[in-house]
């Protein structure tokens, strides 16, 4: 298996970057939406693809399979997330191994949220606390890993504040990653601000927007609690005026994403990064909507 090319040298070369997020499917239908949802990105031909890396074993496998799907059917370059939950400093170094003798070089590096039903992350036994130490396990192990990492506009919500957050980050990339990718935000304001923020605390590295189209206002209620990103009046307003037909949610969502998107690229941002999460029908309405 040839090696991947570091996603590092795109971000040199080429603007804007564009990169596609899917998370691993559960079943059978599952994996037939995933087909569908790269079949019809395939259009805006994404630089880039990540798989999500979830808390279990089997759903750790299912990323894997994902990846291996990904590469083979669509050729895309494929970026493998892992994360520190359940996985001892022994088992990091395994999966470090496995990743890397299959050919992949580029790792998006997490902590990674603790498991359903519990608050707060607790290391595992012998295991890594923060995203840095993985960063700093993965470059110590293969030096030629390009590796991405979490970045919060609106903070992280378990930081005290955006100044040590901010610092929190800077470890990251003083570790050895190459890039940010930020959670998801429907505010630019948010995203130019942080990235000023950034940029004046010496963070250097590429800053790649997550971008995410809305499908239901009950979903974007749940994730936007979950990670603190704040959800514009003016969003809800349109969600809620078009709450009955969930064809016309999809529409506004899809709408505001690539309205947000235009505007990040025209304002210097290096690409954008889509939180597809695997809807073939938004997929295709934003492969339309971005097509040059
Ligand atoms: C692009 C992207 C992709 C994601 N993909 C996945 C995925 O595939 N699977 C998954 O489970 N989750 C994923 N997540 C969610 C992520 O795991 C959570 O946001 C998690 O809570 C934090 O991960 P992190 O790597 O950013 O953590 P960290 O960078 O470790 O930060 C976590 C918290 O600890 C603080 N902190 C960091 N270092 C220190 C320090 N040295 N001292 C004190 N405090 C510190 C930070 O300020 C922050 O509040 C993703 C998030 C993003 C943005």
């Amino acid at each position: 298996m040839s090696a991947d090319r570091p996603i590092s040298e795109l971000f040199a070369q080429r603007r804007p970057v564009r990169s596609l997020e899917f998370f691993p499917p559960k079943d059978e239908a599952g994996l037939a939406n995933l087909h569908a949802a790269a079949t019809a990105l395939k259009h805006i031909s994404p630089d880039f693809v990540s798989v999500t890396y979830g808390a279990g074993g089997s759903t750790r496998e299912r990323t894997a399979q994902a990846c291996a799907m990904l590469r083979r059917d669509f050729g895309y370059t494929v970026m493998p997330h892992l994360t520190c939950v359940g996985h001892s400093r022994a088992e990091l170094h395994d999966v470090a191994d496995r990743l890397h003798a299959e050919g992949y070089r580029n790792v998006m590096t997490l902590r990674g949220d603790p498991p359903k039903g519990e608050t707060t992350f607790v290391p595992y036994l012998d295991g890594l606390r923060y995203g840095s130490d993985l960063v700093a396990l993965l470059k110590a192990r293969h030096g030629d890993f390009c590796l991405g990492v979490g970045g919060y506009p609106e903070k992280h919500p378990e930081a005290s504040n955006a100044e040590l957050d901010l610092d929190n980050l800077k470890r990251k990339v003083d570790a050895g990653a190459a890039f940010v990718t930020t959670q998801l935000f429907f505010d630019n304001a948010a995203y130019y601000r942080f990235v000023e923020r950034c940029r004046a605390r010496g963070i250097t590295v590429p800053i790649v927007p997550g971008i995410m189209p809305v499908l239901s206002l009950k979903q974007v209620k749940r994730f936007t609690e979950m990670c603190g990103a704040s959800l514009p009046a003016q969003l809800v307003t349109r969600l809620e005026a078009a709450a009955e037909i969930p064809d016309v949610v999809e529409i506004i969502g899809v709408d505001w994403a690539l309205d947000q998107i235009r505007g990040l690229l025209a304002n210097g941002a290096p690409g954008y990064h889509l939180y597809i999460m695997n809807r073939a029908k938004s997929a295709l309405a934003m492969a339309a909507g971005l097509a040059a």
